[in-house]
């Protein structure tokens, strides 16, 4: 049904439309079936043994969980993909996958919080110590290894505030020592980012976000190289990870259209920051497309476009009351956590206790925005609406 990406001569917009599908096996019909199920019956006793058949039992995958896999293997150039019930699971399962007992591993300083959250409180019950280092680091990630380090955790750019960083360089200095490399590359997707192409042997999506793309479900998707895939079968299958059919396919019908989608996203959140970042109660706007980033170099190297996310400072000097005056008086923009659905959200980014390996101001006031599929002029006159509101 599907190729690796390195022997597919099809470009990605073509594997969107295609992959993962095969109407033949299916009477025709264009998208699989929404398989419900537990139970598969088998003919007869003898076919009762280990790969006696293609399906043994729907915890272990069905149809549908096979077509969602198959088309992100196909997407991402895996060996293996599995599915996870959310964004943190997958990240779960990725870390669960390469760890045990007596490691060390290292997280990027900008990790989403909940992956943190995990690195902190679950691990260290296995003997699993987690240090997190500066995304600046690039090769010079060596200087943090140790004997046991078995494990490099990667995000780009980062959450809330939109380091990029050099992952192939780190990729490189991990492999010397034989440590998985493992990146959260839910910003850019599949589609515009390529983790394994870059060195990465787990590839972690909250599918929630941009694959799912409307707000309706929750999804996480890891995607393995051959010296990972071992590993994640396994984990999965022993943790007894499984999603249900309907969120399944929910991914599924968002994949087909996650170009299009992305495309808009991009166009719209270059045109609303064009104008944000000209305005006098703004300090700087977060986002690596942007030539005036820092992060601008990695991204245009290793990316081929960018999403909705992005963020922005307030001056100094902005207390958060008028912040919050500011978040209160959007009409468009809704106040909620997530991302990646066809709507404009926003949220106050809070680091507090979020950085250990690096440093911030505290007293700077930051919104983090997700531009949707809203027209982009709108989204400009209700930011410039609450602007007026708070700082009169
Ligand atoms: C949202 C998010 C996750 C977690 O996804 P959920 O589906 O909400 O669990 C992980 N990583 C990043 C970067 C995210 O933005």
């Amino acid at each position: 049904m599907s190729n690796s990406a390195s022997k597919s001569p099809l470009k990605p917009d073509t594997r969107l439309a295609h992959a993962g599908r095969d109407p033949n096996s299916f009477h025709g019909f264009v998208n699989p079936p929404v398989v419900h199920a537990s139970t598969v019956l088998y003919p007869d006793v003898e076919t009762m043994v280990p790969g006696g058949q293609k399906y043994s039992y729907a915890r272990r995958g069905n149809p549908t969980t096979d077509s969602l896999e198959d088309a992100l293997r196909e997407l991402e150039g895996a060996a293996g993909v599995k599915l996870a019930n959310s964004g943190l699971n997958a990240v779960a399962l990725a870390l669960l996958s390469c760890v045990k007992s007596g490691d060390h591993i290292l997280i990027t300083d900008t990790a989403y919080q909940p992956t943190r959250h995990f690195a902190d409180t679950v691990l260290p019950k296995f003997g699993v110590t987690a240090e997190y280092y500066d995304p600046k680091l690039g090769a010079d990630i060596k200087t943090l290894f140790r004997e046991e380090t078995s494990a490099v955790f990667t995000e780009a750019p980062g959450s809330l505030t939109f380091e990029m960083q050099d992952v192939p360089a780190i990729a490189v200095a991990a492999h010397e020592i034989d440590a998985t490399v493992l990146m959260d590359n839910t910003w850019a997707t599949p589609l515009f980012c390529q983790p394994l192409a870059l060195g990465v042997d787990l590839s972690i999506q909250a599918g929630t976000k941009y694959i799912v793309g409307h707000s309706d479900a929750m999804l996480g998707t890891v995607a393995a190289s051959e010296r990972a895939w071992k590993g994640l079968y396994d984990i999965h299958g022993a943790i007894g990870s499984h999603v249900a059919p309907d969120d399944v396919y929910l991914g599924l019908r968002g994949l087909r259209t996650l170009s299009v989608r992305l495309e808009r996203h991009q166009r719209n959140t270059l045109a609303v920051l064009d104008w944000l970042k000209d305005q006098p109660q703004i300090e700087a706007v977060s986002y690596p497309a942007l030539e005036s980033d820092p992060g601008f170099a990695i991204w245009q190297r290793d990316f081929t476009g960018s999403s909705g996310l992005c963020g922005f400072d307030f001056k100094a000097g902005t207390t958060k009351e008028q912040a919050g005056v500011f978040l209160n008086a959007l009409t468009l923009f809704g106040l909620g956590y997530s991302w990646g659905g066809f709507e404009s959200l926003a949220i106050p980014a809070r680091l507090k206790g979020m950085r250990t390996a690096t440093s911030y101001d505290e007293t700077r006031c930051s919104v983090r925005l997700h531009i949707g599929l809203e027209d982009p002029e709108d989204l400009v006159n209700d930011i410039e609406r609450a602007l007026a509101r708070a700082f009169g």
